[in-house]
């Protein structure tokens, strides 16, 4: 098997009809980065920087966070990194970082965690965006905000890293070549500001993890609810139709950065919606460009166009059905 995945590694995920997907992993510490070039994934397309501060017993200094920020860009080279800015609070407490008052939260997914924190607590985002800059000069900087959940919460967060590099260019420190500014979409109210988010940003990926959860009601990590509902559901593909649909007249780049990707059944729901842009873990990285290997994607988008438009009566029976015939 493993042998299989060495294979896999230099393989390029190339459809049967001959359209390049990128296939990327999600990361978050050093530790990850091996999986690059193990994988020979086509670079990072989620690395939560929430990680350093979750194994760190105080807030990291900024330039502990370069450090990491500067060996993260070093280890991917020329392939791209996209680093989101911290998703804390909500459940990934940290005890240094205290609360106003001592609300305890009842529905800590929904409460006050990532970009909500980040605004308020604006030295934290400070210190994280100058630690990104000064990693990435001479390079390009991604950088992605979790939780956005109406556009002038991505216009705050970007005015910060605007002012930092203005800070910095002052200094005549080395900025970034370039800075790539893009949101999650995890809250689904987010969706229905895409037509206002969409022109302001160069890219978007879709956090399924939240978003799933959001869309359903139900908490991503109850045992009971894991099964019940189905990442392949029309809801979700509907939704996600929608999505790509109302982002497609700004050929925005969209990436799917969550768990549903790394599925193989999920992942050719997702090439047939258009979406051929995957962030997943690394063990996933050499099933998913297999399976690209076998798919025709303008089959696949004509299938889940009708299935969209008539959703059959069980979706997954549908895929598998379709993939029996259809994937060689
Ligand atoms: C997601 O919500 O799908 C996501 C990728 O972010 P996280 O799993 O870190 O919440
Ligand atoms: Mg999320």
């Amino acid at each position: 098997r493993q042998a299989h995945y060495a294979t896999m590694r230099d393989t390029q995920p190339v459809s049967r009809d001959g359209k390049r997907v990128a296939v990327m992993i999600n990361a978050g510490l050093r530790d990850d980065l091996p999986m690059l070039n193990l994988t020979g994934a086509d670079g990072i397309g989620l690395f939560r920087t929430e990680f350093q501060f979750l194994v760190s017993a105080t807030l990291p200094a900024r330039e502990r966070q370069t450090r990491l920020y500067r060996d993260v860009l070093d280890m991917a080279g020329d392939r791209p990194v996209v680093f989101r800015t911290v998703d804390i609070g909500g459940d990934k407490t940290l005890p240094y970082l205290r609360h106003d008052d001592d609300h305890l939260e009842e529905n800590p997914a929904m409460g006050w965690r990532a970009l909500r924190v980040a605004l308020e607590r604006d030295g934290l985002l400070k210190v994280q965006a100058r630690a990104l800059i000064e990693a990435a000069g001479g390079r390009t900087l991604n950088v992605m905000f979790p939780m956005v959940t109406e556009p002038w919460e991505f216009d705050a967060a970007k005015a910060v890293f605007e002012s930092q590099v203005a800070f910095l260019k002052k200094q005549k420190k080395l900025l970034p070549e370039a800075i790539r500014y893009g949101a999650m979409v995890e809250v689904p109210a987010i969706a229905e500001w895409l037509d206002v988010l969409a022109p302001k940003l160069s890219f978007l990926s879709i956090g399924t993890n939240d978003l799933t959860q959001f869309l359903f009601a139900a908490d991503r990590g109850h045992p009971k609810l894991a099964e019940r509902y189905d990442w392949v559901s029309p809801a979700i593909l509907r939704f996600l139709h929608r999505v790509v649909t109302a982002v497609a007249p700004f050929g925005t780049d969209i990436t799917v950065c969550g768990e549903m990707g790394g599925r193989r059944l999920e992942a050719l729901a997702l090439l047939g919606l258009g979406i051929t842009r995957l962030s997943i873990t690394p063990a996933s990285v050499g099933p998913i460009k297999e399976l690209v290997s076998k798919v025709d994607l303008g089959e696949i988008r004509a299938a889940m166009d009708g299935w969209v438009k008539n959703p059959p009566p069980n979706m997954r029976a549908a895929l598998t059905e379709w993939a029996a015939y259809h994937c060689i």
